[in-house]
Formats: C-alpha cells, sequence, structure tokens
C-alpha cells in the first residue's frame, strides 16, 4: 500500500504520525511511504533520516494522494479538499465536537478510522492511553513550575528540604492521568493525596504505592476539606462521554492558599473545576480568587519529542494492520474495528452518531 504521512498543520503542533523506526517497519512490509518534507522536524525527525528509512520525501499534495493517510490531528478545513472515496484516513477525529468534519468525511466517502475510539475488550483506549500518561506527568511538573514566585505561584518547593516540609499535592481522579501525575509528585517528594469514587482503582493505588499516597474517596465534603489544605491540586476526572462534573465549585476557590495552583488536565471535557476555561502553551495561566489556574487542552504538545514516540508506538501496530490488510484489518480485529468512524458516506460510530442525533 501506498501510504502518505503529511506535516501536521494545527497551530504549535509539532508531533508526527511516525517516526523513521517507523518508516521503516513499513517499507520493510512492502509498503511505500511518502513523506511530507520537514513533517517530522519538530519531533526531532529530520528528514535525511526519513530517506534513509526507505521514504520518499514530497510535497503536501502528494503525500495526501496516497492510499491510506497516517496523522496525528483530525483534518482542518484547509485539509478537506484531499478528502474522498477510496482514502484510508488513521488520525484523531474528535468527531462529536467537529460537525464540519463529519461532514466533510460523510459527504468525500472517506474511511475515517479514529485513535481515540479504538477500544480494547477491557475497555481500554489504547490510543488515548499515551497521551493521558503525558499529560498526567507533564501535570505536575507544570504545577511545580507555577508555584514559583516569578511564576506567579506562592513559593512553595514541591518536595521541600530536609527540616522544612513538603508541599501537599491533591489530585482529583486515579485514572491514567491522575496515578501518573501522582507519581511525579511522590517522586518529587511532596505529600500526595488522591480522591477518586471508585473503590477498586484507590485499592490498586493504595497497594502500588505502599503508603506513599494518602487515598480518599471522592465526596463534597472531603474534597472541601483536602483543596483547603493544597498547594497544587491536579484535576484529572473523567466520565466517559460526558462532560466532567465540577468537583470544585466557586466557594471552595475561596478557601484555597493565595498563590496555590490547580492544573485542571480535565479541561478537554469542560474541566473539574467551575472555574477553569481552557488556555494555551502561549499563555497557560490565569488567577482567579488568588487562585493559579492552568487549563492547556493540548499538553502533549509543549513535548512533541516524548509524545511523538509514546503516540507512534502505540498506533504503529495498528497502522501496519491496515497497511497489510485494508479495511479487511478491522474485521480482524475488533478493536480497531472500533475506531471506524465513517465509511462510504455512513457515519458508523454511535457516540458521534448521539451526539448529532444521527443515525450510526
Ligand atoms: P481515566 O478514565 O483513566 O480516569 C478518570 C478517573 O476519574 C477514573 O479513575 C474515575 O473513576 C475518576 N472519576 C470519575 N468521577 C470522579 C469524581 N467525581 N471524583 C473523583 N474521581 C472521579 O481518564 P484519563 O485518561 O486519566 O483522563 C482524564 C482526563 O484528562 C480526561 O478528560 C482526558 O480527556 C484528559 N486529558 C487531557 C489532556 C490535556 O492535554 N489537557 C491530555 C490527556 C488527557
Amino acid at each position: 500500500m501506498i501510504i502518505g504521512i503529511p506535516k501536521e498543520i494545527k497551530t504549535l503542533e509539532n508531533r508526527v504520525a511516525a517516526t523513521p523506526g517507523a518508516v521503516e517497519s513499513l517499507v520493510r512490509r512492502g509498503h511505500t511511504v511518502l513523506v511530507e518534507t520537514g513533517a517530522g522536524v519538530g519531533s526531532g525527525c529530520p528528514d535525511e533520516d526519513y530517506v534513509a528509512a526507505g521514504a520518499q520525501m514530497v510535497d503536501v499534495d502528494k503525500a495526501w494522494s496516497a492510499d491510506m493517510v497516517y496523522k496525528v490531528k483530525e483534518p482542518i478545513a484547509k485539509e478537506y479538499k484531499y478528502l474522498r472515496e477510496g482514502l484510508l484516513l488513521f488520525t484523531y477525529l474528535h468527531l462529536a465536537a467537529d460537525k464540519p468534519l463529519t461532514d466533510a468525511l460523510l459527504a468525500s466517502g472517506t474511511t475515517g478510522i479514529a485513535y481515540e475510539t479504538v477500544q480494547l475488550p477491557n475497555g481500554a483506549l489504547p490510543l488515548l492511553t499515551p497521551m493521558s500518561e503525558v499529560a498526567g506527568r507533564m501535570a505536575t511538573q507544570e504545577g511545580a513550575k507555577f508555584l514559583e514566585k516569578p511564576m506567579g505561584g506562592s513559593g512553595v518547593l514541591l518536595g521541600g528540604v530536609p527540616g522544612v516540609p513538603p508541599a501537599q499535592v491533591v489530585v482529583l481522579g486515579g485514572g491514567v492521568v491522575g496515578i501518573n501525575a501522582a507519581k511525579m509528585a511522590v517522586g518529587l517528594g511532596a505529600n500526595v493525596t488522591l480522591l477518586d469514587v471508585n473503590h477498586g482503582r484507590l485499592q490498586y493505588i493504595d497497594d502500588v504505592f505502599g503508603g506513599r499516597i494518602t487515598t480518599i474517596t471522592s465526596t463534597e465534603p472531603n474534597i472541601r476539606e483536602w483543596v483547603k489544605k493544597a498547594d497544587l491540586v491536579i484535576g484529572a476526572v473523567l466520565i466517559p462521554g460526558a462532560k466532567a462534573p465540577h468537583l470544585i465549585t466557586r466557594d471552595m476557590l475561596k478557601t484555597m492558599k493565595e498563590g496555590s495552583v490547580i492544573v485542571d488536565v480535565a479541561v478537554d471535557q469542560g474541566g473539574c473545576v467551575e472555574t477553569i476555561k481552557a488556555t494555551t502553551h502561549d499563555q497557560p495561566t490565569y488567577v482567579v480568587d488568588g487562585v493559579v489556574h492552568y487549563g492547556v487542552a493540548n499538553m502533549p504538545g509543549a513535548v512533541p519529542r516524548t509524545s511523538t514516540l509514546a503516540l507512534g508506538n502505540q498506533t504503529l501496530p495498528y497502522a501496519i494492520a491496515i497497511a497489510n490488510h485494508g479495511v479487511d484489518a478491522l474485521r480482524k480485529d475488533r478493536a480497531l474495528a472500533l475506531g471506524l468512524n465513517t465509511y462510504k458516506g455512513k457515519l458508523t460510530c454511535p457516540a458521534v452518531g448521539a451526539a448529532f442525533g444521527m443515525a450510526a
């Protein structure tokens, strides 16, 4: 199959779908790989490494002319002209939040396979997990940075020093983001408390951290009590398919310490803090009631070298299956089949259909 890897053109997006190593894996299996010139530069993958791996460097039109286009972000309006019947598009699509793209994919007859709906039998979302791992680990790092006085924070060092107590980190939600945030905070020597509604998850975290994390059942009074003590709060809750619940209300905010920091990773689902709004890497924070709010909705974009590798590690086996077998790959693998969102002008993902009141 001919596989195209275009350069990502969303603002400040430096990831690329495949590293030179991934390209080599595809070429070794007999596929032709067309990489747009400069596609990997932002992730530290120069053109000459792709050439050495067996790719042909091409312009954007040629990359999109391939049988299969392997990308990171959903196509933006400028790219709609490349959508067509017979094209296999493998990328994040997030269609439930993007009616114009849904319409463009359906009108063109493109086969759209979305990373975010590929789902294993145990319910795990293997192509979302690596970005949650990155965002979770970054959340603590960003929180530590914005606690510094010159960055607007209270001037507390997460780990403290001998004779001076460490900071109190409170993590709301103990899923992929939450456990990764907690792991980093423990590593830096902070006091860490994690709240979740899922008791099984609290048992697991209590077991694996051997008492280094205090686990608390997530209820309104418990959240109220712990945010008061927090230097850094990390919002990491998810109710699949729904808007995040506002666990920290405006009145709770008023009880927090001056200069404390909230990193609300769940901001992409509306956020779990009443006063959070989406921000960008250019201007990541703002202050409400003396509390620094961080609401960047695409945190992994700031560390494209790590994010490209982490995402590519997980997407490559599926990309190889699609390249080897075309749409038949979906018949062989139920998890990948759940990734199919659009096919021959029809919507094939019920969750997207529900978002638009359309049959799927
Ligand atoms: P996950 O499903 O692995 O974990 C969510 C956890 O929240 C679960 O353990 C669940 O039990 C818990 N939860 C649900 N309701 C709760 C409540 N009321 N109180 C406490 N805990 C509760 O999800 P995840 O992969 O960790 O993702 C978390 C959020 O981070 C999602 O909204 C995801 O989209 C977002 N995210 C954002 C970025 C970014 O750049 N901002 C990057 C990756 C993920």
